[in-house]
């Protein structure tokens, strides 16, 4: 079933881990592909995976999503290619792993929000314009670390993520009237890049897993496709009930 046939996704931070899996997913079942990341040759290797797995339209462009003139080209970019965007995927991130509180500098705190936040903001609200033409979505990759802490993570990133979760409820309600479904996922442990250095204790995740980076593509599948017309504001764990909300 080609679910996404007519559907165009930009996903941020699309050339590796979580994003490239999301961006593989969509354009399995048809989705056509915008991929922001900053490096042009990671951009490219996925670029030129699903053109040649799929077949369907993809495009990567250089950018850097902490930088709002960087988005502007980029969206322009997107826009100018496809006409239109209906489904994004905020998920560009970058994490500190586990560090005292009074060591986090304010150098730290302003990298990982300008990424982490500000990167969400800048691409959201060009795109909201785009979205209310037809509706759309929007999906947010926040993390389990937003919601309990972090257990591998420090502060400064645990701050990034609980604030995309509020911005998400605070959209849904905004845009909701234009047919616009803002959700969260919120991925507990994945094996990706970004969790290569993290010690993880798998007995303390009830089914004694590490996610896949495919398997957050599913659950941003779902919340991208139709089925998932009615649910909007919500966060949707998928952290192998490491914590049950
Ligand atoms: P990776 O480190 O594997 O990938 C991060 C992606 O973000 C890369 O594509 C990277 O591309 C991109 N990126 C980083 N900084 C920027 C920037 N300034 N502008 C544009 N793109 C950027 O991480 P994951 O795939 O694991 O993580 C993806 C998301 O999932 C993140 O938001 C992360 O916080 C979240 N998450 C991950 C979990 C995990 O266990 N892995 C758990 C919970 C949440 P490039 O470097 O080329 O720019």
């Amino acid at each position: 079933m080609k679910r996404f046939q007519n559907t165009v996704t930009l996903v941020t931070g699309g050339n590796r881990g979580i994003g490239r899996a999301i961006a593989l997913r969509l354009a399995s079942e048809g989705g056509k592909i915008i991929l922001f990341g900053r490096k042009e040759e990671d951009n490219k290797a996925v670029e030129n995976e699903i053109l040649h797995t799929f077949g369907t339209e993809v495009q990567s462009c250089a950018v850097d999503v902490s930088s709002e003139s960087s988005v502007k080209k980029g969206v322009e970019e997107a826009l100018s290619r496809f006409g239109r965007v209906d489904v994004l995927i905020n998920n560009a991130g970058i994490c500190r792993l586990s560090t005292p509180f009074e060591k986090i500098r304010r150098e730290d705190w302003d990298e990982t929000l300008s990424v982490n936040l500000y990167g969400m903001i800048y691409v959201t609200r060009l795109l909201i314009p785009e979205l209310r033409k037809k509706g759309g979505k929007i999906i947010n990759i926040a993390s389990l670390a937003g919601e309990v802490g972090g257990i591998a993570t420090s502060a400064d990133y645990v701050a990034s993520k609980a604030a995309l979760q509020g911005i998400t409820r605070s959209l849904a309600r905004e845009l909701g009237p234009y047919h616009i479904n803002v959700n969260a996922i919120a991925p507990g442990f994945v094996r990706t890049q970004m969790t290569e250095k993290m010690s993880i204790n798998l007995s303390s995740i009830p089914l004694r897993q590490v996610a896949e980076p495919e398997d957050i593509a599913a659950a941003a599948a779902f919340l991208a496709s139709d089925d998932a017309r009615l649910i909007t504001g919500t966060t949707l764990d998928v952290n192998g009930g490491l914590y049950m909300n």
